[in-house]
C-alpha cells in the first residue's frame, strides 16, 4: 500500500518496509511485535487487522 509505514507497537520505532519491521522485532524484541499506526497510535497483532484499519479508518 502507498504511503503506509509500519511502527513497531513495542517501541515505536517507525520502518517504512515490513520486513526491516520484523527483523527489528526479531533482533530486538524476541519476535514479539505489533503494528502500530503512526497516525492514531493504536497498534495491532497482526497485519491483517492493521491494514483493515488503515484502509477503513485512514483510507491508506
Ligand atoms: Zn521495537
Ligand atoms: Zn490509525
Amino acid at each position: 500500500m502507498f504511503g503506509t509505514k509500519y511502527g513497531c507497537g513495542a517501541c515505536g520505532a517507525i520502518f517504512k518496509d515490513r520486513e526491516d519491521l520484523l527483523k527489528h522485532a526479531q533482533d530486538l524484541h524476541d519476535k514479539k511485535t505489533t503494528y502500530l499506526c503512526i497516525t492514531c497510535d493504536e497498534s495491532f497483532e497482526n497485519e491483517s487487522s492493521f491494514r483493515m484499519h488503515m484502509a477503513r479508518d485512514h483510507r491508506i
